[in-house]
């Protein structure tokens, strides 16, 4: 494995939610965002938000 030049660490903040997770790869990154993105979307079919 070898980590992109310059990536140390990033953080993901949502901005729905204000969750936030700590990644130390871009992997790990875009896989929490990934994961997050599904989790609103399966949150949003289970309790839909009055408009
Ligand atoms: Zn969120």
């Amino acid at each position: 494995m070898t980590p992109a030049r310059g990536w140390d660490q990033a953080v993901f903040r949502c901005g729905r939610c204000g969750t936030e997770h700590t990644a130390t790869t871009e992997d790990d990154y875009l896989k929490a965002v990934g994961a997050h993105s599904d989790a609103h979307a399966l949150w949003g079919r289970l309790n839909p938000i009055e408009r």
